[in-house]
């Protein structure tokens, strides 16, 4: 009997032979850190975590997924879920304990005529649109196509089609999923009703979802693209920007981000896409296209799916990045001259200040009919710092640590779960919001050991 580098929470190591049984047991697989693969299956987006899992478990289907989650029982281990590995704070790895890394269950099925779609649990965004584009049809989620649907999905799911269909939890019809003890439980409207509304919203905290099935609707073609302006018209473009979109149809959603361009100029974009008919959007997208003498403007109508990957290069992976991000009460003029001062203190070419306007859809549901509570507040301020350099650490961090600051006059107090890097319990509370004590009573009776502990996390209700 030898010992590994899996140890159970009172740090006490696992036997090989332990692992060994539970390895054979697996119709999918598991990597040690003596694998030729261990450092790319520990390897996220976010190049700033470098943690060191004790075993990598990679499950074919549900099954493993249950074979894993005991075994994690009767061990006592310290469990990471891992789905596309683009958690900011890096939540999908541990150190010592076991991840469950669902990269091999990525499988999309479409049902075309009842316009609903099975996506297993470790499929990406992208995974989703080439199977649903080949039916006319869309799923709305994030803007980077290579983002985990799992994660996005259970802290809500803000992307281009917000407006017009809402997040995307709001899309769920149903979650597989295996929980804390190890149950198999199907999750929807009439199937654990509680649990139904505690994962559209809930985060990680309540299980491990092996499926989810989303209402998919007809978005093929959207006019979309970047519109970009020198970065001395940021104040300009974002006041046009905000009131424009005041009375912009559903169809419409658009963000305004404060970049470099690639040859080095600070910018500052509006990014539309229209999903409605395109003859519309031509005339609805207009005046923001006529604003202004933008130095570019690469609007133009597109398949979906280019549209869904059409930010992948500026995410790229394995790059170093902080995030941190507010909602406010209002974009007023003080809150853009704010937040335009601290992207002109910019202090990397890959940082970006992004500004997402929500209200339509996602505000018309009540902030208590799903977990997801952040449904007033219309625009979320994401301040994004992305480098290279690990020397670079602290300066690019304190750069989004100042402008969030500064911002928290405007702040309407709510934060969006997906953008939270490592957060305080306080920060994580407000981001659940009015929501928090009923998902506490929830984890109580769904996870009351905190087994699933690597997420923004709910205390148990005492
Ligand atoms: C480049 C980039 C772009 C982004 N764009 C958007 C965007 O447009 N809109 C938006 O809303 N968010 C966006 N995000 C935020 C993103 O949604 C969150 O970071 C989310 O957590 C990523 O999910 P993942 O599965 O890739 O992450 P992972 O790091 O794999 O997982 C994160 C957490 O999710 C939980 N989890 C993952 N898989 C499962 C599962 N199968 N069952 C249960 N729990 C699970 C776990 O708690 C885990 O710790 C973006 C992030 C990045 C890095």
């Amino acid at each position: 009997m030898s010992t590994t580098g899996l140890v159970n929470r009172s740090g006490i190591a696992i036997a090989a032979d332990a692992i060994d049984a539970f390895a054979a047991g697996l119709a999918g697989r598991v990597i040690r850190p003596a694998d030729a693969d261990y450092d790319s299956a520990r390897r996220i987006w976010n190049a700033t975590i470098d943690r060191h899992p004790g075993l990598v478990v990679r499950p074919l289907g549900t099954a493993d997924v249950i074979a894993a989650v005991t075994f994690a029982r009767q061990h006592d281990l310290l469990v990471a879920v891992r789905g596309g590995g683009h958690n900011v704070a890096g939540r999908g790895l541990c150190d010592g304990g076991l991840v469950v890394d669902l990269s091999l269950m990525r499988g999309v099925l479409v049902d075309a005529a009842s316009r609903t779609v099975r996506v297993q649990g470790g499929a990406t965004l992208g995974d989703v649109d080439r199977e649903t584009h080949l039916h006319g049809l869309a799923v709305p989620t994030g803007v980077v196509s290579r983002t985990g649907i799992a994660g996005l999905t259970l802290g809500g799911g803000v992307g281009w089609l917000v407006r017009k269909h809402g997040f995307t939890c709001d899309n769920v019809l149903a979650f597989e999923l295996v929980d804390a003890s190890g149950e198999h439980r199907t999750v929807s409207a009439t199937e654990h009703p509680d649990l139904f509304w505690a994962l559209r919203g809930g985060g990680g905290n309540f299980g491990i979802v092996t499926s989810f099935t989303f209402e998919a609707h007809p978005v093929k073609t959207v006019l979309g693209g970047l519109i970009v302006h020198a970065r001395d018209q940021a104040g300009a473009v974002l006041r046009y920007y905000r009131d424009f979109m005041k009375t912009a149809p559903l169809e419409l959603t658009a963000y305004a981000a404060l970049l470099t361009t690639p040859d080095g100029h600070p910018a500052v974009a509006v990014i539309p896409c229209w999903c409605g008919d395109m003859a519309e959007g031509e005339r609805a997208v207009a005046p923001l296209r006529q604003f202004g003498s933008p130095l570019m403007d690469a609007v133009q109508p597109m398949p979906f799916p280019v549209m869904q990957s059409m930010l992948d290069d500026a995410f790229q992976d394995g790059t170093r990045n902080y995030w941190k991000s507010t909602f406010v009460k209002a974009l007023d003029d003080d809150a853009i001259d704010t937040l335009v001062g601290h992207a002109n203190r910019m202090t990397s070419p890959l940082s970006a200040v992004v500004v997402e306007f929500y209200a339509g859809a996602a505000s018309a549901v009540g902030p208590a009919e799903t977990a997801f509570a952040q449904r007033q507040a219309e625009y979320d301020i994401g301040f994004m710092a992305q480098w290279t350099d690990p020397a670079e650490d602290a300066t690019h961090t304190a750069w989004a640590r100042a402008a969030w600051d500064a911002m928290q006059p405007f702040s309407s107090g709510g934060f969006l779960l997906n953008f939270l890097s490592e957060e305080s319990p306080d920060v994580i509370r407000a981001a659940f919001g009015s929501n928090y004590d009923r998902l506490a009573e929830l984890k109580r009776k769904y996870d009351p050991t905190n087994f699933f502990s690597l997420n923004q996390n709910i205390k148990t209700a005492a």
